[in-house]
């Protein structure tokens, strides 16, 4: 019999419970065991779906990160996290997002560092180390869960991050290699198992994705150290692998001495033969044959071919799951109205995908002919895909094969450039800006919702959003902000509003994805070739420049975002679904410029985390991504200034390729780090200005003038003065006012500050840009 498990689930809940209950409780409304018991009914929730399976799943849930729930498990959290006499609760929101329901305002940063979730868009919450840290085992929350699924009548298997992994994801903060940790961790693993052990569990799912990246000698040799080490007499461990092939690390991940190996048959199919091969036999192989990573329905009928064969060699040992947790899919198609999403049937959430698994097991333990019915609507849904008028387009085929290189190139050299767009613009030294969206207040939202449900007319509608936008731009030059934005309040996410008025891309009601804590994003499904039907932005952004004598930036989102941040094709490569869309924002760019749009930004906020896991393969992917970029930037005159946006961009690898993309301005995050990401630019003199975040707009709190004064010092040890902006980490859309108005009001004043100073010296940049 082949053994069916799932290695994790969503945990916003169907309707974004979480999410609701998180805020309230944030805002002091709720009570902890309010929150606490929404929480529970979600893992009831997932636990049920779960329930013909031979196990559910404890230990994926978390209430903000799964990595901060293992930093809280081992005692890691950041020491300026944790105030006496105050909560595991709120010591653990302390540390991912800088403050608790208890805490009133307060200017110092208790957050630690985030950072994206191998090459997916979740974001983690970064564990910290040290040589002084000191671990200390709590996995009283663990215990407490498994116990509830089990009063539940559940058989339970416990979901742990493996200390390898654990290890890999953190951030030494003094000079200290990760690694000497081991041995520290090592016995808080064991003691965890044997409580494990004790609450009756008898597998646990250790998650080791890092076995997928390119790990030296020195790690391969701490794998073989740890696994050894926690060989347990009661319980048995499945190793969990995903997100890629493990290649060079393939023969370490089949030899530990564990019960059982999970590999991510989707993406490493290619390997599989190699691992039946060298898999010791008395090892469970779990194989992720259903992609947990996109939305597609499964080919079910040749996944039962592939499988057929490897359930008579393996027999019991062969287990079946998804390619990796299923918290990168939204929870249930049925939440969707299939009137309203024409490829309804071409897809699977995480709750069809757990039936797609189980319809793979019967099939295999009970024959083909127990799932006949099941098996031909899927065929047929397959089909009608495959065959799709609304999947192909000449015309746009045509276009992507007639790109030359020359589409992506600047008329002249930055140098050139730029003085160009000085003399059009006469902005000061340091100038001010940010990075594009404004609070997204109850009224925008209310404002959005009704027009979409039909209950405000389309005049109607844009008069309420004129209204912000003129709300937006008055606020914008009080405060004294020198490039101003329109805001985005017609927006209600950077990638969903192009993909909705992008031909190609289909949207959904209800199919959020958790981006990181009690944020979700409801990602586009790119299924066709991509045209652009309409001008997107041109109205709003000429709407809001003519309010205002300061110049107006136009805000895009670019081609390797919109690719990035959408569930996209699996039925041509990623390369040129690219291309189209960049051949698309290109029309959009130069419709802008031809209105008389001077600054045009195109945000590449998600460009670094398409980067493949393994480095051999990075180039690659630079070459197209930025090759789509600049396709999509780089057809304007010399004197339309372009900005692009990064958020979360570690740069120290990519940084000639982000040089290449040519913007004349880069802003990106910058302060959580302590302007550490610029070390980047020591190394590689970067061409054009920068605007390192000074503001972390992750963090309700509000950076001081000082604070704001000396990141840019900090700054200027890499940048010239003159190249460099002020901005906010990232857009403003998830803060209130009342931290807005006050954060970018000091953004200005540090500004004001730095000018005065570099007049006093009477330094270049004084020279340069006091007029
Ligand atoms: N322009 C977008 C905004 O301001 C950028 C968001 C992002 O980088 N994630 O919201
Ligand atoms: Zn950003």
């Amino acid at each position: 019999m082949a053994t069916l498990h799932c290695l994790g689930l969503p945990r916003i809940g169907p309707k974004r419970e979480l999410k609701f209950a998180l805020e309230r409780y944030w805002r002091a409304e709720d009570s902890a065991a309010k929150l606490e018991q929404q929480a529970f009914e979600i893992r009831q929730y997932n636990w049920q779906l779960q329930k013909s399976f031979d196990f559910v799943s404890v230990g994926d849930f978390s209430l903000y990160d799964q990595v901060l729930d293992m930093s809280q498990l081992l005692g890691n959290l950041p020491k300026r996290a944790i105030k006496e006499n105050s909560s595991d609760l709120d010591n653990y929101f302390r540390a991912a997002r800088g403050r608790s329901a208890s805490d009133s305002a307060c200017n110092c940063s208790h957050a630690a560092e985030m950072t994206k979730w191998f090459d997916t868009n979740y974001h983690y919450i970064v564990p910290e180390f040290s040589n002084e840290t000191d671990f200390k085992l709590n996995s009283k929350k663990l215990i407490k869960q498994i116990s509830e699924a089990q009063a539940l009548g559940n058989s339970v298997k416990a979901v742990i991050i493996g200390p390898l992994s654990y290890l890999w994801l953190g951030k030494s903060k003094d000079a200290s290699n990760k690694l000497d940790l081991l041995e520290r961790l090592l016995p808080l693993y064991r003691a965890l198992l044997d409580d494990i052990a004790n609450s009756g569990v008898e597998w646990v799912q250790i998650d080791e994705p890092a076995l997928v990246c390119n790990l030296d000698e020195q790690w391969q040799q701490a794998y073989e150290r740890a696994y050894h080490y926690l060989q347990h007499k009661k319980l048995k461990l499945l190793l969990s692998t995903y997100f890629g092939e493990l290649k060079e690390n393939l023969k370490l991940a089949c030899q530990l001495p564990v019960a059982g190996l999970h590999i991510d048959a989707v993406r490493a199919r290619s390997e599989l033969n190699k691992i039946i091969d060298w898999l010791p036999n008395y090892k469970v192989l779990s194989l992720g044959v259903i992609d947990g990573r996109n939305i597609w329905k499964s080919d079910l009928s040749s996944l039962i071919e592939l499988l057929k064969p490897l359930h008579s060699k393996l027999g019991d040992r062969l287990w079946l799951s998804h390619s990796c947790s299923l918290l990168h899919v939204p929870v249930d198609l049925e939440s969707e109205s299939p009137s309203k999403l024409d490829i309804y049937h071409w897809l699977a959430f995480a709750k069809q995908k757990i039936e797609e698994l189980s319809i793979l097991g019967r099939a295999l333990n009970e024959g083909i002919s127990s799932v006949e019915d099941e098996l031909q609507h899927n065929r047929a849904c397959i089909e009608q895909r495959q065959s799709s008028s609304q999947v192909h387009k000449d015309e746009v085929k045509k276009a992507v094969a007639a790109i030359n290189p020359s589409l992506g190139e600047r008329q002249h050299s930055f140098e050139r450039r730029s003085k160009l767009q000085q003399e059009k613009l006469k902005l000061p030294a340091y100038p001010t800006t940010s990075i594009g969206s404004f609070p997204q207040t109850t009224t925008i939202r209310a404002a959005r919702r009704a027009f979409k449900n039909g209950e405000l007319k389309q005049a109607e509608y844009e008069e309420a959003m004129k209204q912000e936008i003129r709300d937006c731009i008055s606020k914008q030059e009080k405060l004294g902000l020198d490039v101003l934005v329109h805001g985005e309040a017609e927006r209600n996410d950077m990638v969903e509003y192009f993909g909705e008025q992008l031909q190609g891309f289909a949207f959904t009601q209800l199919a959020w994805v958790q981006s990181y804590g009690s944020r979700c994003v409801k990602p586009p499904i790119l299924f066709g070739d991509v045209q652009r039907k309409k001008a997107i932005s041109i109205d709003w952004t000429c709407y809001a420049q003519a309010q205002t004598l300061r110049p107006m930036k136009g805000m895009l989102t670019g081609p390797v975002t919109i690719l990035n941040w959408s569930f996209v094709r699996d039925d041509q490569p990623r390369k040129d679904s690219c291309l189209q869309i960049a051949l698309a924002i290109r029309e959009e760019v130069l419709d802008l410029e031809k209105a008389g749009v001077n600054i045009i930004q195109i945000d590449e906020a998600a460009l670094r985390e398409g980067l493949p896991l393994r480095q051999e393969q990075w180039q690659e992917y630079l070459a197209w991504a930025v090759e789509s970029y600049r396709i999509c930037a780089n057809g304007v005159k010399d004197e339309t200034q372009i900005h692009t946006h990064m958020c979360y961009s570690e740069f120290n690898d990519i940084l000639p390729s982000i040089a290449h993309m040519d913007a004349d301005v880069i802003t990106i995050e910058c302060s959580r780090s302590d302007m550490e990401l610029l070390d980047a630019f020591e190394q590689f003199a970067y061409p054009n200005a920068i605007g390192p975040g000074v503001y972390d707009i992750h963090s309700p709190n509000i950076p001081s003038v000082d604070a704001v004064v000396k990141l840019i010092r900090k700054a200027e040890n890499y940048i010239q003065p003159e190249r460099l902006w002020l901005n906010p980490d990232c857009g403003l859309k998830t803060r209130q006012w009342d931290e807005v108005l006050p954060a970018l009001e000091n953004m200005v004043k540090a500004s004001k500050q730095l000018r005065k100073e570099a007049s006093n010296k009477g330094s270049r940049t004084a020279e340069l840009k006091l007029f």
